[in-house]
Order: structure tokens, then C-alpha cells, then sequence
């Protein structure tokens, strides 16, 4: 199956759907990882990764485990690069599961080749620059050093440079960083232009990706000046010259975020709203789903209120996480969203709303402005609250502003907790490597309890080392609420989003670097 070139929406749908259902799952360091989370969490995940140099797992050690897992009646996926048939050794696999009597299917993927120039805005025809192109490997054969039998001469004799620099008008090399001195002598040699242009595209449709653009004549020195690394895509020709007014996705003035490194601390069931805005600003999200959202173990007290809703005059919902609980506790008792017939609901914010609206089908009655328990009090609707009964599900661990206020001014308030957050150990982890090796702009706090999770998973013994592990990145809140626990912790947030919501947070980073950018 091919993965795609890097970007994790770049699979196709039948790959997206097989890999929601394999036992196994077989991939290399070319796919992104992040397509792992589509996996079964019984899904066994095999790392075979590739780097040039050095294979972490051989051929016919691959070959091995593919056919050993499918004897065993699992279904596997073997997910490659790109395409699984562009210089994948898909067809091998193919022919050793062939051999073996394992029937498989091929899902073919967008190949690096394409699809890294495109990133790059790079088309590889063009009605004015190119009517064809040529997809050509910088190694004779990748597996030459690992069976150590690389030899210049042999591998030369098999490639014809005189047809290779005039196979196609644009030239595609993959693997061909190592061999760049030799491809740019070559194609001179045999009749190309030195002022021929050509762009490398490294990591191309990752958030990562770096373009160097050049000519033949000059294009190594560059390479090596930038230090620039495989894996690329070297592409020669005219539409190379296009990259000037096509250039799009590391285009700072349409995508302001574009390589930021952005941890997000959602819980993993709400990460990936945020990291799609993120990611459509050009952002790298890396998302650590520090706490985990999980529904309390005990319901009679929820099951309790919710057949008797019609008692209560408002449902006060101050996380959208409550949302699904309650929709799953109507489906057990047999109720649907008629239970609030003759309730009211009001809602801390937009995203509690929608999240209503999707999961049970209902309006909410009001929601507040900011999204903060005292902007509810404060813009409640009805002033006198003298005896009305309010219901608040919400978490086991929550501030008491609300209920304490509501009862003050007369009102009873039965608070019920229906989830709970818990550290995600394995997120923990990650999150710590992360920020061992500098690799981090940005943090997010999108809740109090996101920065107390936060802290706890990077030092659990020792709070205030948490601040000493972060100090290069920039942090992030949501709002004055978050803001305050986060200084509390000694993480002073640079930017506290106007707007309360997820939408707004993204606007203020955004905002920040359009700033920067226009001093700089
Ligand atoms: N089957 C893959 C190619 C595998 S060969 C495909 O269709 O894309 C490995 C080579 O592919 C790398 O050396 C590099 O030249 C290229 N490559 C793969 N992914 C890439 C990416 N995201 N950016 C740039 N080059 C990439």
C-alpha cells in the first residue's frame, strides 16, 4: 500500500480504509507515522525504516514477516512511501507473497516524484516548459550496499547517460542526493544546458520540507552549502523555473505558520480539530494527547438526572466533552434528545454548542460570549435565579466559580461528574523527547487542565522543572483562565488568545508571526 509522499491526507481512501482494519501493519520511515493512529490498538506495528546507509531490517527479512503474518491469517499492510511501485520493492513483496501463496492486493499511492515538485510548485509538464518527464533512481539498485556489491563500474555500465539526459524534457531523480556531483556532471556531459535549472525538494509535502533551487552548473555547491540531506527529490528541467510564481505550501505569506513545530495538549478524542487549522496555516502539529478524556465508571447519579431532566429548568455544559457521555447514557436508558423537552441548555462556548448539536440533535438556549464560567453568570439570561434548579455534568476535577455563584444567588445546583482527564503515559513519554531534543516552537494550552497535565507528564516529581525544559518554546493559552494556571507553573504564556476558542487560539499565533514577519 502506498502511504503517500509525507503529508498524512495525501493516502488514498482504500489505503485510509485498510489500515483502520489490519492486523498488521508493516511500515518504513518514509511514511508518516501520524498514519498510524488510524490503527486498531491491538494492530501490531512493525518498524522496518530505511535510511539509505543503513537498513534497520533487511529484505528478505521484511519479505519474511510479511509472509509469516499472513500464514497466520492476519491481514496485513504493508505500507510504503509514496507509491508502492515507484522504486518501493512492491514488486518484489508482491512476488514473494506470490511465491508463498498469500494473496494481496495492491493500493497504489501518490508518488513522491509528483507530488514532492508540487509541493514545491513545481509542475512536472507544463504546456510552455515540458511535455514529458522521466523518473529515474540516483542508485542503480538501493540495496547495492547492503549486499556490498556496489561496484561504479558495473552500476555505470547499466545506466545510459546519453538516453537518461534526453529520456524527457524534466527529469525526475529519486535517491539521488548522495549522486548529485555525478547526475549534474552527467547530464552536462550528454548534451544538457549548465543553466539548465534544477530544484531539490527535501522532505517535500512534510511541514518539514526545504526547496534549493539552482542550475546544473551550480546546483551541488549549493546542496552542500545547505547542507541538504535525503531524502529528496532532484528535479531538472524548465518547469523547474515555474516554483516562482507557483510556490505555494512554504509560501510565508499564505501559510504564516508554515514548519512551525506546534504541540498540541488536547486530549487525543479533540486533538485533531486543532491540529488541522494548524496544519492548513502550514504548521507541524505534534500532537500529544497528554490527557485522555475517559467517562466515569459510575453513572447512577447521571442515569438519575437525565430521567428526570424534565425537573431541572437548565443544563449547564462547560466542556464539550461532556456531550458524548450524556448521548451515550440517553442510548442506555432508552431516551433520546426529547428528554429536554422542557429544559433548558446552556453551553460554555461554540464548540460545546456544535458538539450538541452533531451528538444529540439539540440548540443550545445560551452560550455566553467568552467562554469562561463567569462569563456565563455574568451574561446569564434570566436575572432572578431564586429557585431554579440547574444540572452541571462535567468533570470529576473542575473550578467551583459556577455552582458556588448559582447557589449563592438561590439557585440549586447538582453538579455531576461524567468524565474524567488522566495522563496519557505513552503521550508523556513523547512529549519529553520532544523537548530533549529542541525540536519545539509552540505549545498550546487550551484548558487548565491541559497545563496541570502538561507539567505533571514532563516532571511529574518536580513541577517547576517543567518551565526549565520548555523555555525556548513559545506558549500559548487559550484564555485568562488558562493563562493564570499556566503561570502558576512558572510558564508565563506569551500570547492569550482574544477569542476563547480554538479558532481564536490559531488566529493568535497566526497573528503573532504575521507581526514578526513584518518586522523582520
Ligand atoms: N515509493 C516511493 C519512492 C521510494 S525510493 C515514492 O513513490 O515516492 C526513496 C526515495 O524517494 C528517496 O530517496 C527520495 O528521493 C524519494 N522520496 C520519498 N519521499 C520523499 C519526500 N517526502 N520528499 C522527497 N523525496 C522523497
Amino acid at each position: 500500500m502506498g502511504a503517500g509522499p509525507g503529508d498524512p491526507k495525501l493516502i488514498t481512501v482504500r489505503g485510509l480504509d485498510l489500515l483502520k482494519t489490519a492486523d498488521v501493519v508493516v511500515y518504513d520511515r518514509l511514511a508518516h507515522p501520524s498514519l498510524l493512529s488510524h490503527t486498531l490498538p491491538s494492530a501490531e506495528k512493525i518498524y522496518v525504516g530505511k535510511a539509505s546507509a543503513h537498513h534497520s531490517m533487511k529484505q528478505p527479512d521484511i519479505n519474511a514477516v510479511i509472509v509469516d503474518r499472513a500464514l497466520q491469517g492476519k491481514s496485513v499492510v504493508r505500507l510504503k512511501g509514496g507509491d508502492p511501485f515507484v522504486f518501493g520493492r512492491g514488486g518484489e513483496e508482491a512476488e514473494h507473497c506470490k511465491q508463498h501463496g498469500v494473496p494481496f492486493e495492491i493500493v497504489p499511492g501518490v508518488t513522491s516524484a509528483i507530488a514532492a515538485p508540487a509541493y514545491a510548485g513545481i509542475p512536472v509538464t507544463h504546456r510552455d516548459a515540458a511535455s514529458s518527464f522521466s523518473i529515474v533512481t540516483g542508485h542503480e539498485r538501493d540495496d547495492s550496499r547492503e549486499s556490498g556489491t556496489r561496484t561504479a563500474g558495473v552500476a555505470e555500465q547499466r545506466r545510459q547517460w546519453g538516453k537518461i539526459a534526453h529520456a524527457a524534457d524534466t527529469l525526475i531523480f529519486l535517491m539521488g542526493v548522495e549522486a548529485l556531483p555525478d547526475i549534474a556532471q552527467r547530464l552536462q556531459e550528454n548534451g544538457r544546458a549548465p543553466e539548465t535549472p534544477v530544484a531539490l525538494v527535501q522532505w517535500g509535502t512534510w511541514a518539514r520540507q526545504r526547496v534549493i533551487v539552482g542550475t546544473l552548473a551550480d546546483i551541488v555547491e549549493r546542496v552542500q552549502s545547505a547542507n541538504l540531506k535525503p531524502p529528496a527529490v532532484c528535479v531538472v528541467g524548465e518547469v523547474v523555473n515555474l516554483r516562482s510564481t507557483l510556490q505555494w505550501f512554504d509560501n510565508l505569506e499564505q501559510r504564516p505558520l508554515f514548519g512551525k513545530r506546534i504541540v498540541v495538549t488536547r486530549a487525543r478524542e479533540q486533538a485533531s480539530g486543532l491540529s488541522d487549522l494548524l496544519r492548513a496555516k502550514g504548521a507541524d502539529p505534534i500532537e500529544l494527547p497528554v490527557i485522555q478524556i475517559r467517562p466515569v465508571e459510575e453513572f447512577s447519579e447521571i442515569d438519575k438526572a437525565l430521567l428526570s431532566l424534565n425537573e431541572y429548568d437548565w443544563v449547564v455544559l462547560t466542556s464539550a466533552n461532556a456531550v458524548p457521555v450524556i448521548a451515550k447514557r440517553l442510548e442506555a436508558l432508552g431516551l433520546d434528545g426529547r428528554a429536554f423537552a422542557g429544559t433548558k441548555i446552556a453551553t460554555i462556548g461554540p464548540a460545546t454548542a456544535q458538539a450538541l448539536k452533531e451528538q444529540l440533535g439539540l440548540r443550545a438556549d445560551f452560550t455566553p460570549t467568552e467562554a469562561v464560567a463567569e462569563a456565563i453568570l455574568e451574561q446569564f439570561p434570566e436575572s432572578d435565579l431564586k429557585g431554579k434548579r440547574f444540572l452541571i455534568p462535567r468533570a470529576l476535577e473542575a473550578r467551583e466559580v459556577l455552582p458556588e455563584t448559582l447557589r449563592e444567588r438561590g439557585a440549586e445546583a447538582d453538579v455531576i461528574p461524567v468524565y474524567e482527564t488522566v495522563i496519557d503515559a505513552e503521550g508523556a513519554e513523547a512529549l519529553k523527547t520532544e523537548f530533549e531534543n529542541g525540536g519545539v516552537d509552540i505549545i498550546t494550552f487550551t484548558s487548565s487542565s491541559t497545563v496541570r497535565n502538561f507539567v505533571q507528564a514532563l516532571s511529574p516529581q518536580d513541577p517547576s522543572k517543567a518551565a526549565e525544559l520548555v523555555k525556548n518554546a513559545l506558549i500559548v493559552a487559550i484564555g485568562p483562565i488558562t493563562a493564570n494556571t499556566a503561570r502558576e507553573f512558572g510558564l508565563e504564556p506569551h500570547i492569550v488568545a482574544e477569542e476563547h476558542t480554538i479558532p481564536g487560539l490559531v488566529a493568535a499565533i497566526e497573528s503573532r508571526y504575521i507581526k514578526e514577519a513584518i518586522h523582520a
